[in-house]
């Protein structure tokens, strides 16, 4: 199947149960994201700043650019005048440095705050309490150049599909908990990020609303640098 084969029916399955279809283009040429975007794609997922800087400049400017990867706070001000949405977020000091930027910019910036619910050392993440913590302190209270539009979750990368069920059951449980607690009245807290290619069918079972595809649209990633793929 090509890009343009996968792009039309994944976009469609997505579109008809609502749920937002984030290509994830990490390691691939832009010509591929040229392939993609003709077929109608307009949200792309990057988990490196430079690469995503990068292919912004080449791209259309109706594209809409997700970082999905560990964001370190001193790369904020390189991705701040123009992402739509950080779905990494998992430190209240990461957040400040973001909202420092975005008010330089002066723009919100869409965020996620990622949450831990795999069971692996090396998944970056909030966990449950740090997240409520995080929501429940006077300096994120002080943050108006961020919004928080939801959470983002990765499960395990194992076989057992009983266990990444429970682990996005858990989230979306999380998710509507924070919904009631702190974000009841605003209509933006409304995006449940989970699913990625092995698991997002389990995930949208469980509640997702937007889900992260990277192999199922551009195939299996070969580690190279994009610019030579
Ligand atoms: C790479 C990546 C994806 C996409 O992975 P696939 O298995 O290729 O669909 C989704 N989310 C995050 C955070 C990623 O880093």
């Amino acid at each position: 199947m090509s890009i343009t084969d996968n792009i039309t029916r994944l976009k469609n399955e997505m579109d008809t149960i609502k749920v937002t279809l984030v290509a994830v283009s990490k390691t691939k040429p832009v010509n591929e994201l040229e392939e993609a975007y003709n077929a109608g794609q307009r949200i792309f997922g990057e988990n490196q700043v430079q690469e995503l800087v990068e292919k912004h400049e080449q791209l259309p400017k109706d594209i809409q650019w997700h970082l999905i990867g560990h964001l370190q706070s001193n790369k904020v001000k390189y991705i701040a005048p123009f992402i739509n949405l950080i779905h990494s977020v998992d430190s209240l000091k990461l957040l400040q440095e973001i909202n420092k930027h975005a008010e330089k910019n002066n723009r919100v910036i869409d965020c996620l705050l990622q949450i831990y619910i795999a069971d692996e050392e090396t998944k970056f993440g909030l966990g449950f309490d740090e997240a409520i913590e995080l929501l429940r302190s006077e300096e994120f209270t002080a943050l108006k150049h961020i919004r928080i539009c939801g959470l983002m979750g990765i499960a395990t990368n194992t076989d057992n599909e009983k266990q990444i069920k429970e682990e996005f059951y858990e989230l979306h449980t999380f998710f509507n908990g924070i919904k009631q607690s702190f974000f009841r009245r605003e209509d933006f807290f409304e995006i449940l990020s989970m699913g990625m290619s092995a698991d997002y069918k389990i995930a949208i079972e469980q509640g997702s609303n937007m889900v992260r595809l990277g192999s199922t649209i551009f195939g299996e990633r070969v580690i190279k640098h994009w610019k030579n793929n």
